[in-house]
């Protein structure tokens, strides 16, 4: 008689273009294909189903045939879920035995009772350990071996089948692709848990099973492909091989992929300006300049001051040159960052010219990292707040019964929370108003012309914005007010806590998104963002008046957007206008802001084909910037 088996890694739907987008089960996926091609396991074992949806825990149940193990693989966005799982699980299944992997699980979960097994490190080994031991009445709590040294052991789920049933059984959902084409990072950041699975040294994939993988993608639902390499580029003959593949798998007419996601090599720009040129603008959502700090004692603190930051502001005048997006992300509060230090570093990325694309992300305590030992946790005075629904994509066709949680740093013996909240919103300044291009012109022509440094410039916008009467202030005190409210309670403010706060409510899109949550707000009262930007530029010297002109034209004339779930923004468009844009004159380069009569075709740098095409979606971080496109003399 054989046995039955369940492996579950469960996760919220994301609806892309009025499609419910599914990750397809990768860890689990691997962990079946290989289990599958041992011939004891597959005459002892069935595996009748892989659960990958938030379904209701009731409906589960009803599926799941006198199961003997089941196992788990769990993150951050779906451990609490597993846990109301597996509560029904023992209720109806006393016997089965559970099995915990992933990267959020440790010896607690075992002390506990949360599960009977926990599985160390690369799972594929260790579960069919597991499985035999069980078959032997002798399965223990802890299953830890070896690092899996030649790759080519592992089959692939795709190429094997394993996903053939859920494509299948869902023919109105598109899936989101891991390619998976090696494994470890030579990196050793103290707030990541990568390492910790992996290990430093770095092991690859057959080439010609990633090659396989992408042109078993063309003819399968797939909509989006996300790279899981911790440093892809660092092999860059082999990693620009696969890119040429990605874009050949992106741009055949069978296939429905229409974005790639990519974590690059730290270490080398130049690989990454040229791979993403290869997979394709249009796919590629450009290369991270992953900074997390700027501040030299953080760096050192969190182990990355070992990466060769070349010259940034040559590194951002590649991509400009090459026409790829680069964008930065920063974290907040690391260890030994301060509230100064921390605006500090926003304004130094814009010293180096990241005008772009900035990311705030919050700290967070990953259980296996090393910045969550007791150890850090002293040395840093790091204090955690456990909060709900950090990355949550409110979806009805999940079942919401539970919140997702993680511990999201709060105060450190440099920062307290107040001051957590105060650089957090200086951080909601910079990406609306200078990235997202409000007042980016007046900023960069104080700087360039009359010498005023970013940090000057914008500590006097964050005092107006903080002191101010008009609507884009009351957005400013609002999002401060949320985020105050859910760093101390850990869970986001209900429309009703929102409405005694001045009435102003706003979509809550996740802990996360709080820095967008005033998006619209900012958006259709930009009239007074640009007052404010000229009262502050004006309080450095004489503005001409063309520039004053031209940061008015910032943003694309549409008639109103509003933001919905997760930043879904829908727009009126005059088609003709968006098409055709307009000219301006200046008397500066608005690129080098050298004085010289320039003449600019303005137009929106979203094409219009792609508002159309996406419907009520696009890539968030585009925005409705206007595009200066300078005029030959
Ligand atoms: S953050 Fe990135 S580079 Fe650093 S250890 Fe983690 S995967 Fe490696």
């Amino acid at each position: 008689m054989k046995h039955n088996v369940y492996l579950f890694q469960c996760q919220y739907a994301i609806e892309v273009r009025e499609i419910n987008n599914y990750y397809l089960p990768y860890s689990i996926g691997c962990i079946l294909a290989y289990a599958q091609q041992h011939n004891d396991i597959r005459d002892n074992f069935n595996f009748p189903e892989l659960f990958f949806k938030r379904e209701d825990p009731a409906e589960v149940i009803k599926r799941l045939d006198n199961p003997v193990i089941c196992g788990f693989s769990n993150y951050v966005w779906n451990e609490q879920y597993h846990l109301v799982l597996i509560k029904e699980i023992r209720k109806a299944y006393p016997k089965c035995k559970i099995v915990f992997g992933g990267p959020q699980v440790g010896q607690d979960n075992v002390d506990n009772g949360d599960c009977d097994v926990w599985i160390q490190q690369e799972g594929e080994r260790n579960f069919v350990n597991a499985l035999r031991d069980w078959k032997e009445f002798v399965i223990k709590p802890t299953y830890s071996g070896e690092r899996i040294d030649d790759l080519d052991e592992l089959p692939s789920p795709y190429l094997t089948g394993v996903f053939d049933d859920i494509i299948e059984q869902h023919p109105e959902c598109l899936f989101s692709m891991t390619l998976e084409t090696n494994r470890g990072c030579p990196f050793m950041c103290t707030f990541c848990d990568w390492g910790s699975l992996t290990y430093a040294k770095i092991k690859k994939h057959n080439l010609e099973k990633v090659i396989s993988e992408l042109d078993w993608a063309i003819r399968k639902p797939i909509g989006y492909i996300w790279v899981a390499d911790a440093n892809f580029g660092v092999f860059k003959t082999r990693d620009l091989a696969i890119a040429h593949m990605i874009n050949y798998a992106c741009e055949h007419e069978d296939s429905r992929i229409d974005a790639v996601n990519v974590q690059y090599y730290k270490n080398s720009t130049e690989n990454a300006v040229e791979i993403a040129k290869v997979i394709g603008k249009k796919y590629n959502r450009g290369i991270t300049i992953s900074v997390q700090s700027m501040t030299d004692v953080v760096l050192t603190a969190i182990k990355r001051d070992n990466m060769e930051m070349n010259d940034m502001s040559t590194l951002l005048a590649q991509t400009r040159k090459a026409d790829v997006l680069a964008y930065s992300e920063v974290i907040l509060p690391l260890p030994e960052e301060t509230c100064d230090s921390f605006k500090e570093s926003l304004c130094r990325l814009l010293e180096f010219g990241q005008h772009t694309a900035i990311e705030m992300w919050k700290a967070q305590v990953l259980k296996n990292s090393e910045m969550g030992t007791p150890e850090h946790i002293e040395k840093y005075g790091i204090e955690t707040v456990a909060v709900e629904d950090y990355s949550y994509y409110h979806n009805p066709v999940d079942w919401n019964g539970v919140h997702e949680k993680i511990n999201i740093i709060c105060a450190t013996n440099t920062i307290s929370n107040t001051e957590v909240t105060e650089a957090y919103m200086y951080g909601w300044m910079i990406i609306n108003l200078h990235t997202q291009g409000y007042i980016q012109i007046l900023a960069r022509y104080c700087r360039e012309v009359l010498n005023v440094s970013y940090r000057e410039f914008y500590d006097k916008v964050f005092k107006e914005l903080a002191e101010g009467k008009t609507i884009i202030s009351d957005a400013f005190r609002f999002t401060k007010q949320f985020e105050e409210a859910y760093m101390e309670r850990g869970r986001l403010a209900t429309q009703e806590e929102m409405a005694d706060w001045g009435g102003l409510v706003i979509d809550n899109l996740g802990g996360h998104f709080t820095a967008q949550m005033a998006l619209s707000t900012v958006f259709n009262n930009k009239e007074d963002v640009y007052d404010i930007g000229e009262k502050v530029a004006n309080s450095f010297g004489d503005i001409d008046p063309s520039i004053i002109e031209a940061n008015r034209s910032s943003l694309a004339c549409i008639n109103r957007m509003s933001v919905g779930i997760h930043g879904a923004r829908t727009v009126e468009v005059n088609e003709e206008e968006w098409e055709q844009g307009y000219h301006i004159e200046t008397a500066y380069d608005l690129e080098t802001f050298e004085k010289q009569q320039t003449t600019y075709h303005v137009k929106p740098s979203i094409p219009l084909k792609i508002i159309k095409d996406a419907g009520k979606w696009h890539h968030r971080r585009q925005g409705f910037k206007n595009i200066f496109i300078k005029k030959a003399t």
